[in-house]
């Protein structure tokens, strides 16, 4: 029999493709699922940015790239990143197979057995997947009592850091609250940052999806250029995530370390991706579109769920909220979806119990359809 390590046997499985299995697996009976619970954007890629990618198979970029990436589309993220206030030379950029695996070079650079990482909860499902996979151990901080907001809880935030304290990872806007935290909240890390010597990372992947507010990337701030690792990528703001397109920014040393687990792990990311990606950074107006349509899904959602009474911290970026449901989470997430056929992500799988995930990214007509089936059954 096999034996398998500790540093897998610790963690689960991703509780939301839990859900979508259960949800396909009722969607094979031939039930119709209502499914809310996906965290990708309903549009198809932008078809210059296909075009794109299909150009640079036919003219022959279908071999292997230079491991942190080809040097034209670091050039293009070194100037995104300027545009966002960030100071990266293409020498202090990675470009990875989808932001998810620049946070697991990242992670595995930086934690070693014990080291302590802060996350902000609800945090996204697989922060905590990657520290524990690294041997590192979790400090939580609740932003439920806030509406999900970090400023009004900078106290908590002091109260759980400390020297000992080695990564603190933000992600703003929020999966799964879709709080942008303010440049108050953002100063509040930073005076914490540099009291206790602490890395952080910044997840910004869904920066370009925000409704009236423009989010700060918190490396422009005073004392965080060298402590600060960017995180960005393609998947959500141009509606590619099954490209796999994403990257890191941050201190050459550190870009040096992780590099070394990104050329022995996955040599680059696909080739003639990163040419589509090139061309993604140059595109604006179907961002623009796709960002207008979230903002009338999600003034539609909290409508709907008002005629119900029930509040939600209003989002301001990204294209998920928390909704506010029993103790039971978990039960209540499932019966939704057994009950309702109406599928949504629990709370708990974020951390923060007594809540479910919305996602969005759904049509109009697909939402209403979902919020009256929850209260059909009685689960609003
Ligand atoms: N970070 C956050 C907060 C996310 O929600 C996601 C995707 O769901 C990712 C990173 C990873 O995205 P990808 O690997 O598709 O670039």
């Amino acid at each position: 029999t096999m034996e398998f390590t500790d540093r897998l046997t610790r963690v689960e499985p991703s509780a939301t493709l839990a859900i979508s299995a259960l949800a396909t697996e009722l969607e094979n009976d031939g039930v119709d699922v209502v499914d809310l619970s996906v965290g990708e954007p309903d549009f198809p890629t932008p078809e210059n940015i296909v075009e794109a990618g299909k150009d640079a198979m036919d003219a022959g970029h279908t071999g292997y790239t230079t491991s942190a990436g080809i040097i034209d589309l670091r050039e293009a993220i070194s100037e995104k990143l300027a545009d966002d206030g960030l100071d990266h030379g293409p020498e202090e950029i990675i470009v990875t197979p989808g932001a998810k695996q620049a946070l697991y070079e990242i992670i595995q650079a930086l934690i070693s057995d014990g080291d302590e990482v802060a996350l902000l909860d609800p945090a996204w499902v697989s922060y905590e997947a990657m520290v524990k996979m690294a041997g590192g151990d979790l400090t939580r901080v609740d932003l439920s009592e806030t509406d999900f907001q970090l400023e009004p809880a900078l106290d908590d935030l002091e109260a759980a850091v400390s020297d000992e304290t080695e990564l603190l990872i933000v992600n703003s806007p929020s999966n799964p609250t879709g709080a942008v935290y303010s440049d108050a909240a953002l100063e509040g890390v930073r005076d914490l940052a540099v009291e206790h010597d602490i890395t952080v990372i910044s997840d910004e992947i869904y920066k370009e999806i925000t409704y009236g507010v423009e989010p700060t990337s918190l490396g422009t701030l005073e004392g965080m250029a060298d402590r600060t690792i960017t995180v960005n990528g393609f998947s959500k703001a141009y509606s590619m995530t099954g490209w796999r397109l994403g990257y890191f920014a941050g201190p050459e040393d550190l870009i040096n370390q992780a590099g070394k687990l990104h050329s022995h792990s996955v040599s680059s990311a696909v080739n003639f991706v990163q040419h589509a990606g090139l061309e993604a950074l140059e595109t604006e107006d179907p961002v623009a579109e796709m960002v207008d349509a979230f903002e009338d899904r999600r003034d539609l959602v909290i409508n709907l769920l008002e005629e119900h009474d029930i509040d939600v911290a209003e989002p301001e970026g990204a294209f998920y909220m928390m909704v506010p449901v029993d103790d039971d989470d978990q039960a209540w997430c499932e019966g939704a979806l057994e009950d309702a056929h109406v599928a949504t992500v629990p709370g708990s799988a974020f951390g923060t119990p007594g809540y479910a995930r919305i996602s969005y990214a759904a049509s109009e007509e697909r939402l209403e359809e979902g919020i009256e089936r929850l209260a059909d059954e009685g689960y609003l």
